[in-house]
């Protein structure tokens, strides 16, 4: 099964449970991780979701050691540029290593969701 990994900035949990909530269908069959806290409000909304750490406590740095592996195969990430997070270091270096590994990653729900379908269309 193919795994996504969940990430979203506190600014943009709601937007994270809306856009899986309305993208069901694409996310199924989708094997899905989160950080902690993101991970938390997925699954209230009803999913099943591998919690790792809260981004702060080391999350990001939890995905990124995925990424460099190769054990993810997309990453949608909603950050809030508009606020300050102590963990930016680690958000670099996630971002960093999508590209050096060539994993998906998404930073908003329209290339989310364009993501997802193309995805979709490849299987
Ligand atoms: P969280 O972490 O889901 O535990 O809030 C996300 C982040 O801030 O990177």
């Amino acid at each position: 099964m193919k795994k996504i990994a969940l990430i979203s900035h506190d600014g943009k949990k709601a937007e994270m449970v809306s856009f899986i909530l309305q993208n069901k269908s694409l996310v199924n069959g989708y094997e899905l991780y989160a950080t902690g806290t993101t991970g938390k409000h997925i699954e209230n909304a009803g999913f099943e979701v591998h919690k790792l750490l809260s981004g702060p406590l080391g999350g990001d740095a939890q995905i990124a050691t995925m990424v460099a592996e190769k054990n993810i195969d997309m990453i949608i990430f909603f950050r809030d540029p508009l606020d300050k997070h102590p963990h930016e270091p680690d958000v670099q270096m996630l971002m960093r290593l999508c590209d050096v590994h060539n994993i998906p990653l998404s930073t908003n729900p329209a290339s989310a969701v364009l993501l997802l379908k193309g995805a979709k269309v490849q299987d």
